[in-house]
């Protein structure tokens, strides 16, 4: 049995790493008047990169965050991303990554991610309600009847917090994980790869698309990264060591053929295992996972952090709602059931692109580039960004037309955007006020989705998915019962 504390709590959430999904989610919080601490071990920012990407919809979930325009300030677009085979034919490619998203942001924009996080860490320091505590390393927590206590190694001592909630988003090993004992499942990829960060001196001798390089003999990545940096990955190969591959001269070896020597400086090498794994548990009593901590895929669909990002934009409103009283604790449990679905897509497009490029058998390579040859004869390769599944089951209102479905953030003619007149919270948007206020900018393509979809409201969830669609009366009792919340008066 857990007997509840007489101290008093310190916050409402408490979010162990101050990574970008720790921090972002501490903004969307903050945002909604959630008093948050984040408890990061490290004194600083990681320097060194590691997401070159982020997609459209995670600009969107950056820009309620208030770092969007900083990002895009740093950031590149790259049009094309294209898979060649050893011959340098083009087996797959997906175009138009620099055309504007669903998420009302251009489709893939490279980023450096220590400055996605200088971003988003400017924007938490504007919100009163949090707070980011740096040096504070977590080293055990415990949960009582109403609240959860951490402790932590600081550099004046021991410390501690008391919180209504703890989120683990403290990273791939995360101890908070550990401790509650939640293992991952394995979803069955594991490859060791040298990672070369470059400065670039001379950009018009670098490509202009993003690459991968489906050769036996070195299956390799070349991506563009925010301005004025570049990335090489190289597959290491059976019997090579990471102390070999990784020397100055096999670098150098390696990127010879890329013919960029006086163009670049080398900023880092460094080796990473790409793994595919997903936690078994999200939640677990009062402390949720999110991120990495939850979840890790393959580089080569560039969602990571992408997915971290949609973590703290499914948990910041549910955690804000509970906290206020404005929803049942149980809106917590549709937490994994939404998200883990779409992570396994994720990781699933991650890792048919990894399989893709990591094959080092020539005679399946060469089998493979006939596949590819025949089913682009026939217009059967996909073109377009990838498309990842709506949410299936979880606080939407199921059977009505596009619940669970995404929805876009229209940007009008003069450049503003849908979101920024939404506002934090769920919004009812019905086809008899679309003329009207802050709206109207929007109406015509707001009229065509609810024509399009044959219905009279669409109530947008804080996330900016579909709740449902329907009668807005019926709509609105439908989602005060699914807060678990009594209808209003
Ligand atoms: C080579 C490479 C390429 C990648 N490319 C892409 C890409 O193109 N696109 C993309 O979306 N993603 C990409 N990723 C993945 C992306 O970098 C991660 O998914 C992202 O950093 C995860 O963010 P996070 O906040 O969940 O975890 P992290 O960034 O790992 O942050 C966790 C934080 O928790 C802190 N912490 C850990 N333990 C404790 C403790 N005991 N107490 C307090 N704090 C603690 C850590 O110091 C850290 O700051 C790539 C990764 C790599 C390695």
């Amino acid at each position: 049995m857990t007997v509840a504390s007489d101290r008093p709590m310190d916050c409402d959430v408490l979010i162990i790493g101050g990574g970008p999904t720790g921090v972002t989610l501490a903004a969307l919080l903050a945002k909604r008047g959630v008093s948050v601490i984040v408890a990061e071990k490290d004194t600083a920012i990681y320097p060194l990169p590691r997401a070159a990407h982020i997609d459209h919809e995670g600009m969107r979930i950056l820009q309620e965050a208030g770092a969007a325009d900083a990002v895009m300030a740093t950031s590149r677009r790259a049009g094309r991303y294209e898979f060649r085979n050893a011959r340098g034919r083009v087996l797959l490619c997906f175009t138009g990554a620099d055309r504007t998203g669903p998420g009302g942001w251009s489709i893939a924009n490279m980023i450096h991610q220590p400055s996605v996080e200088a971003a988003l860490r400017h924007a938490l320091l504007e919100q009163e309600h949090a707070e980011l505590r740096s040096g504070w390393e977590i080293l055990a927590f415990a949960e009582d009847g109403d609240g959860i206590t951490a402790r932590f190694a600081t550099h004046e001592g021991e410390r501690s917090i008391r919180a209504l909630w703890l989120v683990g988003a403290d990273g791939a090993r995360s101890p908070v994980r550990k401790a509650c004992g939640i293992a991952f499942e394995d979803l069955g990829f594991e490859e060791p790869w040298l990672v070369v960060d470059v400065l670039v001196d001379d950009p018009a001798r670098l490509p202009s698309a993003n690459l991968q390089i489906c050769d036996p003999a070195r299956p390799t990545t070349c991506v563009m990264m925010g301005e004025g940096r570049h990335r090489w990955e190289f597959m290491i190969l059976p019997g090579e060591t990471p102390d070999q591959i990784s020397s100055d001269a096999s670098v150098r070896r390696l990127l010879a053929p890329w013919q960029v020597e006086g163009a670049v400086r080398i900023e880092r090498t460094a080796v990473y295992t790409f793994r595919a794994r997903i936690a078994r548990q999200w939640r677990k009593g009062r402390v949720l996972l999110a991120g990495d901590a939850a979840h890790q895929t393959p580089p080569f669909a560039g969602q990571g952090l992408c997915s971290g990002l949609r973590d703290a934009a499914n948990l910041a409103w549910k955690l804000a709602a509970v906290t206020k009283g404005a929803a049942a604790e149980t809106l917590l449990d549709t937490y994994q059931p939404e998200r883990a679905p779409n992570l396994r897509a994720t990781i699933d497009m991650a890792i048919m692109m990894g399989r893709m490029v990591c094959t080092t058998n020539r005679l399946s390579a060469g089998w493979r580039d006939m596949k590819f040859a025949l089913a682009r004869m026939l217009g059967k390769l996909p073109d377009g960004p990838p498309a990842y599944p709506p949410i299936g089951a979880g606080a939407i209102l199921a059977g009505s037309t596009a619940a669970g479905r995404y929805f876009p953030q229209l940007v009008a003619s003069d450049g503003s955007r849908l979101d920024d007149v939404l506002g934090p919270d769920a919004r009812l948007i019905t086809r008899d006020a679309l003329g009207e206020g802050l709206l109207a900018p929007f109406a015509a393509s707001l009229q065509e989705w609810l024509d399009h979809h044959a219905v009279d409201a669409v109530l947008v969830r804080p996330d900016r998915y579909v709740y449902g669609t329907g009668k807005a009366i019926a709509v609105q009792a439908r989602w005060q019962a699914t807060l678990g919340m009594p209808p209003l008066a």
